[in-house]
């Protein structure tokens, strides 16, 4: 198992300010204070282990004797052997900061620069993985944001890293929900081609979308009949 302890974390305010639709000076002014002043209780954290695939199933892998059971994972770990099983945090006082903060457009902000900070530290991880282990693409699945790998698979990920609350502070709710919220967990492989969850996603709307829904491939993954 390996920790990543002080990730640096980047916000940058051109992406809150489209994230937030903010024309005015004063309102992006007022943003980059907040990023400022909230960065600094940023504590990015991250866990994750080197795992073998044991055995491939028709939808699901075997990995360190648990299931990981998913039509998705199990094409994308088609011809993957290693991955990296991770969770990565920004830490509970940042948490603590948006939890106690009285103004809901403030907690709003909040919200936004903490996403953020958490995509960047994830970043922080891919790309010590790939620089690590010299692979030159990665992509990465987590439990819960396709109806094919739902959050249930949470369990087994967590018993797979081991005693993540001890290293990194991150423990799962008896909704399967990280606390602190602002964590991630997933899976990290080698790829030839990019691969984004949000391209078998049909949602619509969704901020944090990485990549535009492919029904194409939607139906070649067998999650769109
Ligand atoms: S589009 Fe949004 S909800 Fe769907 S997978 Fe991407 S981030 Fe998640």
């Amino acid at each position: 198992m390996e920790i990543l302890e002080n990730i640096p974390v980047e916000v940058k305010i051109a992406e809150i300010k489209r994230r937030l639709h903010l024309t005015r000076d004063e309102d992006l002014k007022s943003a980059q204070q907040l990023i400022e002043s909230s960065l600094v209780l940023i504590e990015a954290k991250a866990l994750y282990k080197i795992c073998y695939i044991e055995e491939k199933l028709e939808k699901a892998v075997r990995v360190d004797g648990l299931c990981f059971k998913s039509k998705v994972l199990r094409k994308n770990l088609d011809e993957v052997e290693r991955i990296f099983p991770y969770v990565v945090t920004i830490g509970p006082k940042f948490e603590e900061e948006m939890r106690n903060c009285p103004d809901l457009l403030k907690k709003f902000y909040l919200d936004t620069i903490g996403t953020l900070a958490l995509t960047s530290a994830r970043k922080h991880l891919e790309n010590h993985l790939q620089s690590k282990f010299a692979l030159s693409k990665m992509s990465f699945m987590s439990p819960g944001s396709l109806a094919d790998w739902p959050i249930q698979e949470q369990r087994p990920l967590f018993e797979l890293l081991e005693d993540v609350e001890k290293y990194i502070g991150v423990k799962l709710n008896d909704s399967l929900l990280m606390l602190p919220a602002k964590s991630v967990s997933g899976i990290y492989f080698p790829t030839e081609i990019t691969f984004f969850s949000c391209q078998l996603c049909p949602r619509k709307e969704c901020m944090g979308r990485k990549a535009a829904f492919s029904e194409k491939l939607a139906k070649e993954y067998g999650v769109l009949e």
